[in-house]
């Protein structure tokens, strides 16, 4: 696919923002150094690949169930915006995305994917805020001290008949609960990827702001149980959050997954809740095949697909980053 000259001008003048990566904890689970500002095709994401792509600004997760391994995520993402201050800005609120933009530098937000590793203490997730941590995901399927009731790391069923027992799983447990208004509190994104249906609608009514599912599909597009449903699609625009479109393929069509199909996802999105309730969360380092598109570098051809798609360009730097920023400014600051 070749881009256009106005997909091109579009796609420099945006703030894009991607709403989850594992690109850390891939390095560290590989043992190796957390300095992503060499390029490194065994990858999907480093700094100079994501600056060449024109992505702003992603969501770094920095952990889930291991305190420890927590420690050192969050440590290697403040050690890339101290030691590179010239490519990394650690961003903890909206201005310093936009700041980021304006000085064509990347900003890392610090993600936690599942609370597991809090063990029940919320003091841990205050000094999760403390260290930069803006964006809180309730569970990474995980059962035991975490938020939600019961092990829901079912991270391949599809029938709806599988759909609707995930359903009925319990929600939200008493820490989960206090997670969502401790978050509230302090102004950090919610995040529900990966929490079962009812864990969703707990938290949906449960916050007072409006939530992220960082990285999914739509379910009624390719029967996935990290998709969301209609019903919780038409929910997320009255709570005002947005969801990520996952560059994950069986999240996008178990056929023939294409960045055609990744469009008609988020179309299905704005046919539903409008405009302003979708972007990018592409997942990169987290899944095992090529993403679609696969790396950083080929962000633009997103942006095209938009474009040939006909949606109007207010509505495409939405999608690209538009609506994560009016959430984090929103919720964050
Ligand atoms: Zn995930």
């Amino acid at each position: 696919m070749s881009i256009s000259d106005h997909a091109r001008e579009l796609h420099q003048r945006a703030i894009i923002i991607d709403g989850h990566n594992d690109t850390l904890i891939l390095h560290q689970s590989r043992g190796q150094s957390l300095d992503l500002t060499q390029r490194d095709e065994n990858y999907h994401l480093d700094i100079p690949r994501a600056l060449e792509g024109g992505l702003t600004c992603s969501f770094f997760m920095v952990g889930d169930t291991d305190h420890k391994q927590a420690m050192v995520l969050i440590d290697g993402a403040h050690r890339l915006a101290e030691e590179h201050p010239d490519q990394v800005i650690l961003a903890t609120c909206a201005a310093e995305i936009e700041r980021a933009a304006a000085e064509e530098k990347f900003a890392i937000v610090a993600q936690l994917e599942g609370c597991t590793f809090a063990d029940g203490e919320i003091a841990t997730i205050r000094n999760a805020y403390r260290l930069g941590v803006r964006v809180v995901g309730l569970t990474h399927g995980e059962g035991g001290a975490g938020t939600t009731q019961q092990e829901n790391s079912i991270f391949d069923f599809a029938t709806p008949e599988e759909r609707e027992q995930a359903r009925h799983r319990p929600g939200l447990t008493e820490f989960g609960r206090e997670v969502v208004s401790e978050c509230n509190r302090l102004g950090m994104l919610v995040d529900l990827a990966h929490s079962s249906d009812a864990a969703f609608y707990d938290a949906v009514e449960l916050s007072e702001d409006p939530i992220v599912f960082s990285h999914g599909g739509v379910f009624e597009e390719c029967p996935h149980w990290r998709g969301l449903t209609e019903d919780q699609l038409r929910l997320l625009g009255e709570n005002g959050g947005v969801i990520g479109m996952a560059f994950v393929p069986h999240f996008i069509d178990r056929e023939n997954p294409s960045i055609e199909r990744l469009v008609d996802s988020i179309e299905h999105i704005i046919d539903l809740a409008g405009p302003d309730h979708v972007g990018l969360g592409a997942d990169f380092d987290g899944i095992s095949v090529p993403p679609i598109p696969p790396k950083a570098e080929d962000l633009p051809l997103v942006t095209e697909a938009l474009v040939q798609r006909g949606l109007d360009d207010e509505t495409v730097l939405k999608i690209l980053g538009g609506n994560f920023l009016r959430v984090i400014r929103e919720v964050v600051g």
